[in-house]
């Protein structure tokens, strides 16, 4: 079934409104689990256009469901903002010291309210046939004392409860405004993190002999490390280790006698993920042998994101028959990590990317000075829609 051909006209008269709220809450940024405010916007936001909203979900998330019935499709937009100070000096610069929105999520929060607001405004005859449940997710950025992130606090509070698809966008501030990128199957990345200390005698810098070193002994199980994936896991599956910090030592003439070292886990399939975390222990076997002794903790983090094909190839079609087969940008495959990917677990469904660069600046993800264009967000709310709406159709994907 072809779009509706009104649909992009309808999210382009709510352009201002959907810039204003994604202002409004760049301006007042909260972080994971503290979006007290910005929960309070959505749900006015939504009474006021008559529609119920369920506060509290999963700590501070919001959800409302519009119309009753199967199929229900999930949308979903995060809320929180992250540990960094602001630096774009713009008229609507976070207000709040070391605290700001630079992934972007005030902006799909922004433009699930203005699918909101589309829905409650389509006639009679459009209207969804069964239920569209909207799911504002607090905390994708951190996970709480217990581990667990925003997507998994709603999904312990049934929020996804009888979805059978669900669907999100991403903004992507590297890829040209207005442009769509889909990946079909592995998204995201399984992200998991560890943390080692190499222990040995240390001693006095000029008798090294005397004792056992744990500095070198680092320097070989990094070789040992890097090789894993070079050495070891099958060559098509992707898979990252790499070592974020390293703390030994105070004096340039002393041998420490401690190392400790963290880093990140990257992988797209639980196969690959569980040999990653196998090869890893393996090779502090060279500390072993070198005299040492070692602690090795791993954390396991987010799951992989798993695009449902039929859904990713829905999200393509509707794309190119709403803005063009031009606007079609072919993805990147990255080792990021989300927290979607626990939805798409309990209900296949797909992110797409939503290209919003801003100008020749680099304003990446998570820098002090991530901007958006935000000329693009209504397309992000008719392209949501509309694909929220194909799904409910007996044969849509
Ligand atoms: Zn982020
Ligand atoms: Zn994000």
């Amino acid at each position: 079934m072809a779009y509706h051909p009104n649909r992009l006209e309808h999210a382009r008269s709510l352009q201002d409104q959907i810039v204003a709220w994604r202002r409004d809450i760049h301006i007042h940024p909260e972080l994971g689990f503290e979006e007290y405010r910005t929960a309070k916007l959505v749900a006015e936001t939504l009474n006021s256009l008559g529609i119920e909203a369920e506060t509290g979900v999963g700590k501070t998330g919001v959800v409302a469901r519009i119309g009753e019935g199967k199929p229900v499709i999930g949308i979903r937009a995060d809320m929180d903002a992250l540990p960094i100070q602001e630096e774009n000096e713009v008229p609507y610069k976070s207000q709040t010291p070391n605290t700001m929105h630079a992934c972007g999520h005030d902006a799909h929060t922004a433009i699930l309210l203005g699918v909101a607001t589309m829905i409650s405004e389509l006639p009679e005859d459009q209207k969804p046939k069964g239920e569209i449940r909207l799911l504002f997710q607090p905390s994708e950025e951190m996970q709480d004392a217990e581990g667990k992130s925003g997507a998994m606090r709603m999904i312990d509070d049934g929020a996804l409860e009888g979805v059978d698809h669900v669907i999100a966008l991403h903004m992507a501030s590297g890829t040209e405004a207005g442009k769509i990128e889909i990946r079909s199957g592995y998204a995201m990345a399984n992200a998991d993190k560890f943390e080692a200390t190499i222990y040995a005698t240390g001693g006095h810098g000029a008798s090294p002999h005397r004792g056992t070193d744990p500095v070198f002994m680092f320097a070989q199980l990094l070789n040992a490390i890097y090789g894993i994936t070079a050495r070891r896991i099958n060559p098509v599956q992707p898979a990252v280790i790499s070592i974020g910090a390293i703390r030994a030592g105070n004096a340039n003439n002393v041998i420490p006698s401690e190392v400790f070292f963290n880093g990140t886990i990257r992988s797209y399939s639980e196969e690959t993920r569980n040999q990653l975390h196998e090869e890893l222990e393996k090779a502090f076997g060279v500390v072993k042998a070198l005299g040492g002794d070692y602690k090795l903790e791993f954390f396991r983090g987010y799951d992989a994101t798993y695009n449902d094909p039929a859904v990713a190839k829905l999200i393509e079609n509707m794309t190119a028959d709403m803005l063009g087969e031009d606007k079609l940008e072919e993805p990147e495959a990255g080792m990021g990590a989300e927290d979607f990917g626990y939805m798409t677990k309990l209900a296949p469904g797909a992110m797409f990317y939503l290209g919003a660069k801003y100008d020749e600046k680099n304003r990446g993800h998570h820098t002090p000075n991530f901007d958006i264009d935000e000329s693009v967000l209504h397309i992000g709310a008719a392209l949501l829609l509309e694909t929220a709406l194909q799904l409910q159709q007996p044969n849509g994907k």
